[in-house]
């Protein structure tokens, strides 16, 4: 494989990086203090960010998966919360399958940053054990009935479309048993309660409630009883997202490890004159590029279709996000007492670190995928 980022990906690079500078930085301590802010989200779209991955027969750029994961790294490492918000979406799910009016009335608009999607999968008894999903999508004439509650869906009191997963067939097998729907903002039956979050606060999180909320028949994304199939693949496919986010997090808190171990003097000297100091940044610094080469090898795998691109991604998304809690944490140490106060940024750092190791699959569920591929 080869390690070097092409011309266009390095400018790539160089643009977000830029844009996170100039337009996120000087909002991502007031969007974590106060929340979601879709003025503040509305910066991304109309920088054609979402685009960027994209093939270019839709009207992206074609950078593909490697792209998205420079773009989602430089976003992290000023404001992993607007990552959070720019990932999750389960737009995917359009492609291939989806109705010719759906794809003009919903994916084309997000491709163009004129829309804000939802992946509505999560339920309160089902989150690992995606199987046990109760909400229920009733067949009545040309429309469906939903009725049930989804809880920790980002963008979820927000979004101009919730693409929700739900039970048609309850008769048939888990596989068989699901189908999937688009419901537009607006819909009554439909109530968005907002979860205020620890981590990556400025992000949302929603609660969200269906009563005999009912959906036109050709509002379901493609074929009835594929939607687990569909929603464990976006889940699968979310997992290099949260892979570059955290490396993102991770570079974050080196880099402001190093600048604070610089600056901060005791006993007449900078600390990081202190050997103990100093074999901690390193330590950090080993940690992130090794998490950061395995992102960038199963990145580049997803995009060569590799028949081991799952299973790397896998393994990429628990070394990412374990790198950034560790780089985090010790991050926190290095500032002393100023890291255990509010508004210090490497506190921050510390509560954004924690959530990717839960979404789009846990480390103890990646390292069951793991496990279970390499003892098959
Ligand atoms: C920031 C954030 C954003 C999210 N965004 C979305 C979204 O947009 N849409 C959506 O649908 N969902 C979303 N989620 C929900 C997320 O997918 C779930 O939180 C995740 O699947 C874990 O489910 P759970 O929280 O119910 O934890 P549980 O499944 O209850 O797990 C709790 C703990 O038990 C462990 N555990 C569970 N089962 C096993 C087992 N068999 N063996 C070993 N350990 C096990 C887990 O690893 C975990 O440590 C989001 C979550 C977060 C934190």
């Amino acid at each position: 494989m080869d390690t070097r980022f092409t011309d266009e990906q390095l400018a790539l690079r160089d643009r977000i990086a830029k844009f996170a500078q100039e337009v996120l930085a000087p909002e991502a301590e007031r969007i974590d203090r106060e929340g979601f802010d879709m003025d503040h989200y509305r910066k991304v779209m109309d920088a054609g960010l979402v685009a960027v991955p994209l093939p270019k027969e839709v009207g992206g750029e074609g950078m593909g998966t490697v792209g998205r994961c420079i773009l989602l790294e430089e976003v992290s490492k000023v404001c992993p919360s607007t990552a959070l918000s720019y990932l999750v979406g389960g737009m995917s799910l359009y492609y291939p399958g989806a109705s010719q009016e759906l794809i003009d009335k919903y994916y084309m608009p997000w491709v163009q940053g004129k829309i804000l999607p939802a992946f509505v999968f999560t339920e309160p008894n089902a989150g690992s054990d995606a199987a046990a999903i109760s909400t229920v999508a009733a067949e009545d004439g040309d429309e469906f009935v939903l009725n049930g509650k989804k809880h920790l869906i980002c963008n979820g009191a927000s979004a101009d479309v919730l693409n929700v997963f739900a039970i048609t067939d309850p008769e048939e097998k888990v596989s068989r048993r699901l189908s999937v729907f688009c419901v537009p903002k607006g819909t009554p039956g439909v109530k968005a309660t907002v979860q205020p979050g620890m981590s990556l606060a400025g992000a949302e999180l929603a609660e969200i409630e269906f009563t005999d909320c009912r959906i036109p028949a050709g509002n379901m994304i493609g074929e009835r009883g594929k939607g687990f199939g569909m929603a464990m693949s976006g889940i699968a496919g979310g997992r290099i997202n949260a892979a570059a986010c955290a490396v993102g997090i991770a570079a974050h808190a080196v880099e402001d490890a190093v600048a604070y171990v610089k600056e901060r003097e005791q006993f007449g000297k900078p600390i990081a004159a202190n050997q103990a100091v100093a074999f901690t940044i390193a330590k950090m610094r080993r940690r992130m590029e090794s998490a950061k080469a395995l992102l960038y090898k199963a990145a580049d795998m997803i995009d060569r279709k590799d028949p081991e691109a799952a299973l790397y991604t896998s393994m990429a998304k628990a070394e990412a996000t374990d790198a950034s809690v560790y780089c985090a944490d010790e991050n926190l140490q290095l500032h002393g007492g100023i890291g255990c106060l509010k508004g210090c940024e490497a506190e921050r750092i510390f509560r954004d670190a924690h959530a990717a190791r839960i979404y789009d699959g846990t480390t103890n569920v990646l390292d069951m995928v793991i496990s279970r591929d390499m003892l098959k």
